[in-house]
């Protein structure tokens, strides 16, 4: 764990304790900063079901202290296997890369604890309505707060990003899923390789899609993926005749699935800004660039990417911040960039319904490693032209 403390007396205010501002405010208190964070929910935890981390991410958990906590309940699957109409069509295991599957609450559980380990002070209950990029923050109470750094990590809906007026094109896809946490089932699931990742797709009759992801040894994150215009497929909760008629081989997890409590339909939402940071506020995770989950690398780049404005930011000098982060967003951008634009590319065309979709050039951000110095040098091998 890094515990560089050569930036005392530099603050940063961050709007969103979810998984990019976690990752921000430790790095930035373990470089010695004084960090606060507001979070407008009344509670700190994650809604959601569960999640896939590769490579990037782990890296980023290792270098905050969250690493070991996360490893102690999640799992590396053997495979994940893609099934079309019922065939198995692609097995793959990425040729050794690290990756992991996860509940939510358990990687957020894992970044908050590396958070108040490293001194973050956490105001929950306390939503921030807008920001100067000067450095200042308004809270809804009216409170207004100074920092040296303003970190917009307030998700898809930011009010950092839309108070200072960001350019920004936002859209949602035609498709979206019902994310849900039920029971493994395992011994009622019978005879199959049921510790894969199964990305399970049917398109005929109808676009009806199964995610399957074993969590630990008692968790099932399971998404039930069906177009946004269809009434029947995207019901909450869940019809269970109609997902059973489809996947009859899964109907105990489905069971399940029918009685969750709270289920949602999330579609999936595109956000493109112009510009990451203007004068010292910068925007980080889904406040900047939210994707379709088809690489399943949104969070990934949230943390990747608040990990490397923490370092850039730390090793700005004084009175230099702002060219500090105009140079990370020139190093770090495109690679996102080019995450972005592929996982549209995917939800657009339901590509991901022939397997093997994890080629060198999809997993580009996925093999990153935002902790090493001369990753930039290295990462070039991978990059589209
Ligand atoms: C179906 C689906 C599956 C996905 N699967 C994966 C996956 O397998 N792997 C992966 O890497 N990514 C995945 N993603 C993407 C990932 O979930 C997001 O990219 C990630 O959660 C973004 O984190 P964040 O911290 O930027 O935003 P959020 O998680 O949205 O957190 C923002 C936080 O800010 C708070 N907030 C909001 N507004 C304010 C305000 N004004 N003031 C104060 N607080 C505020 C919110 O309450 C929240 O706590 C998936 C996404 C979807 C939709």
């Amino acid at each position: 764990m890094e515990t560089t403390s050569n930036r005392r007396g530099r603050h940063a205010e961050v709007s969103g304790a979810g998984f990019a501002g976690l990752t921000a405010a430790t790095a930035l208190a373990q470089r010695g900063w004084t960090v606060r964070i507001h979070e407008m929910g009344a509670e700190l935890r994650e809604q959601g079901a569960g999640i896939v981390l590769w490579h990037n991410s782990l890296k980023v958990l290792k270098a905050i202290g969250a690493y070991d906590e996360v490893m102690a309940d999640s799992m590396t699957p053997p495979w994940y296997e893609t099934r079309f109409q019922h065939d198995s069509l692609s097995h793959e295991d990425f040729g050794g890369l690290p990756w992991r599957t996860l509940t939510r609450p358990h990687l957020h559980k894992s970044l908050l604890n590396a958070a108040l380990r490293a001194g973050v002070e956490i105001c929950t209950g306390s939503e921030v309505v807008s920001a100067d990029p000067r450095g200042r923050i308004t809270l809804a109470s009216g409170e207004t707060l100074d920092a040296d750094l303003v970190v917009g990590a307030d998700g898809v809906k930011s009010k950092v990003r839309d108070s200072i007026g960001f350019a920004q094109e936002r859209w949602k896809s035609g498709d979206g899923i019902i994310r849900l946490l039920v029971p493994r089932h395992r011994a009622e699931l019978g005879p199959g390789e049921w510790d894969n990742v199964i990305d399970f797709w049917n398109l005929d009759p109808r676009y009806l899609r199964v995610l399957y992801v074993p969590c630990n040894e008692r968790e099932l994150y399971i998404a039930l993926g069906a177009p946004r215009d269809d009434e029947q497929g995207s019901r909450t909760p869940i019809d269970l005749d109609l997902w059973t008629s489809a996947y009859p081989e899964l109907t105990p997890v489905l069971r399940s699935a029918a009685q969750a409590r709270d289920p949602r339909y999330y579609g999936y939402e595109t956000t493109y800004v112009a510009e990451w940071r203007r004068g010292v506020v910068a925007l980080v995770g889904d406040a900047a660039h939210a994707m379709p989950p088809a690489l399943a690398q949104g969070a990934g780049c949230a943390m990747a990417n608040a990990y490397t404005l923490a370092v850039a930011a730390t090793e700005a000098a004084d009175g230099e911040l702002e060219e500090a982060m105009e140079r990370w967003e020139q190093l770090e951008r495109p690679f996102t960039d080019r995450c972005q634009q592929r996982s549209a590319d995917f939800a657009a065309t339901r590509r991901m319904a022939e397997g093997s979709q994890f080629t060198l050039e999809n997993l580009e951000t996925a093999i990153y490693d935002p902790t090493n110095p001369n990753r930039h040098a290295l990462s070039v091998s991978v990059a589209r032209p």
